[in-house]
């Protein structure tokens, strides 16, 4: 499960989140993961973020969380594993 599956599974405050049940999408990236594979992922994430109402909060948490908590893409900005942000040129903020 990945870190955001996990946090949204045992917090209610998550309810509503637009990634529900779309975790492919926001798991952190595989090592083996070819960037353009990682590039659309992130990008059909971040359109899942876009019309999330909780984007703000999303932002905020994985902001404040401890870097290794946030592996994995949070409100449409993909983080690797140590927690560092992804950058690829197909990313859009
Ligand atoms: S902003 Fe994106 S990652 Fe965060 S809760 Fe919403 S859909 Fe999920």
């Amino acid at each position: 499960m990945s870190p955001l599956a996990a946090l949204l599974a045992d917090h209610d405050l998550w309810d509503g989140a637009a990634c529900h049940g779309l975790w492919r999408f926001f798991d952190p990236r595989d090592e083996r993961e070819p960037d353009d594979v990682h590039a659309a992922r992130v990008k059909a994430a971040q359109a899942i973020c876009a019309t999330c109402p909780l984007k703000a909060a999303c932002h905020e948490y994985a902001s404040n969380a401890r870097p290794k908590d946030r592996a994995g893409i949070w409100a449409g900005i993909s983080y690797d594993i140590q927690g560092r942000p992804i950058r690829t040129n197909k990313e859009i903020e």
